[in-house]
């Protein structure tokens, strides 16, 4: 049990992504409206994944806004 969380890992993908009106807060670049698709890995093993949107920053990845 102790390893549980070494063997689980998280990757996050933007999928499709498009150029929105406004900026990123920390670092004022351009923001887009990306799809991105998270998924979830048990000893390497993708076991569960979903898809959102969020308007993130096209520079500095930071997520500004996220629709669920
Ligand atoms: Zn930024």
């Amino acid at each position: 049990m102790v390893c549980f969380c070494f063997l689980v890992d998280q990757t996050r993908k933007v999928r499709w992504s498009k150029p929105a009106a406004g900026l990123c807060s920390r670092c004022g670049c351009g923001a887009s409206v990306a799809d991105m698709k998270t998924s979830t890995r048990f000893c390497l093993v993708p076991f569960y994944w979903r898809t959102w949107r969020a308007v993130i920053c096209t520079f500095c990845g930071s997520i500004l806004r996220s629709y669920r």
